[in-house]
């Protein structure tokens, strides 16, 4: 076989993990040790993901979803409670809000960034009196940091929560006013921030999430909420000793708690990882700069580059974007597109979102490809992409 047609048979996703030997060996040695569940590995790899993103408090989760959905719980997301999204994003950034029976608002994207446009949220808070909206949830969408602290200062004008999606933005960061790096999920902004490690994210566990923040009284509660509600801790109990005996077995369920719990080795995974991810970032920025650099006199319209990107996706615009996407496809590179806006899914439809509603979000959608990037993305593979972008003639 020349080197040629392996290329072409070879499939390159647009995003991928990469399990190493020690990964392996780290899963191994838990699996080996007492602890299936809930062993000494999480604490240790929610203490190491706390110091990485800079944070007081890390909870590990069985996936991103499930730490949107604590977080609603946590918030006291209920009937009444109307939060601000962005239509470009997975859908579970917004779901979070309706499993708590919460209503959701879109405010489109800003063109430029494909970020939540601070300005159209203000506009849609202006419309409503203080007090109609309660939340917003901006996310890092393709590893592209948002200005949370002017979300910040918005939010406090309204009295608004924040919940930072950080899932495609491990290690990335914005600067802010006085030029200081803030990192994502770092807590000095948002309430709460979430993670995932899904296979195509930074850090993978398999399914995975973490949440994490600096308020201390959040974090109490979302210990509780991720399992059962209950708690073993007799400086917290309700009842009374007269009233229900108590002894060492004693526990108490006090909310109406999920079991979210990630396993042991899955954590010993992430540790393994982690160690691993700001070496990872620096690869996936060389790899976006090859990219930058590689279209820069073409069509093909790159991303905006800036020095926190994480670069979880390297999305680029195609006037032709279908006929491109079946070109690479019939190449064997299978790229994507992120994300069908999630006010058109049929299921967001129900509540009167129409096309025409968010025509940036829109806009992009019908032009937007996500090629590949992962950190282990080999220079021959990926100038393979480049040369099949590129002989793409329209
Ligand atoms: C992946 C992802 C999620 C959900 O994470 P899971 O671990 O797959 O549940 C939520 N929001 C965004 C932006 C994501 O990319």
């Amino acid at each position: 076989m020349s080197i040629e047609t392996d290329k072409v048979n070879r499939i390159i996703p647009y995003g991928r993990q990469t399990i190493t030997e020690a990964d392996i060996e780290a899963v191994i040695t838990a699996l080996k040790s007492d602890f299936l569940t809930q062993g000494p590995a999480i604490a240790e790899f929610e203490k190491a993901f706390a110091d990485y993103v800079g944070c007081k408090y890390a909870i590990a989760l069985t996936n991103g979803t499930a730490a949107l959905h604590l977080c609603a719980m946590a918030l006291d997301v209920s009937e009444k409670t109307r939060v601000i999204t962005t239509p470009i994003t997975f859908a579970a950034s917004a779901n979070c809000v309706k499993y708590c029976g919460g209503e959701v608002y879109f405010a489109d994207i800003d063109p430029k960034t494909f970020l939540l446009d601070i300005h159209k949220v203000r506009e849609l808070l202006q419309k409503h009196p203080k007090g109609y909206f309660h939340g917003i949830i901006p996310v890092d969408f393709a590893g592209s940091a948002v200005d949370l602290e002017a979300f910040r200062k918005l939010a406090d004008e309204y009295g608004l929560w924040i919940i930072e999606d950080a899932c495609h933005a491990p290690g990335g960061f914005f600067n802010d006013s006085s030029s200081k790096k803030q990192k994502c999920g770092n807590g000095n902004f948002a309430d709460l921030a979430i993670f995932s490690f899904h296979p195509v994210k930074h850090i993978a566990t398999g399914e995975g999430g973490m949440i994490t923040t600096n308020n201390k009284e959040l974090y109490e509660k979302l210990l509780l909420l991720r399992t059962h509600g209950i708690t073993k801790d007799l400086t917290k109990f309700k009842n009374s000793a007269e009233e229900v005996p108590q002894g060492p077995w004693y526990y108490e369920m006090q909310e109406l708690g999920y079991n979210y719990r990630l396993t042991d080795f899955q954590a010993s995974l992430g540790i393994s990882q982690l160690s691993r991810a700001d070496e990872n970032l620096q690869w996936r920025k060389k790899i976006a700069e090859r990219y930058d650099n590689a279209f820069l006199d073409s069509a093909v319209v790159t991303p905006l580059s800036a020095e926190g990107h994480a670069y979880h996706l390297y999305v680029i615009r195609s006037k032709n974007r279908a006929r491109l996407y079946d070109h690479l496809r019939a190449n064997n590179i299978f790229a994507q597109v992120h994300y069908v806006p999630v006010h058109l899914m049929p299921y967001y439809k129900q509540f009167g979102f129409k096309k025409g509603d968010f025509p940036n979000a829109e806009a992009y959608y019908n032009d937007c490809l996500s090629i590949p990037m992962y950190h282990s993305l080999s220079k021959e593979d990926q100038q393979y992409v480049i040369d099949m972008v590129l002989s793409f003639k329209g």
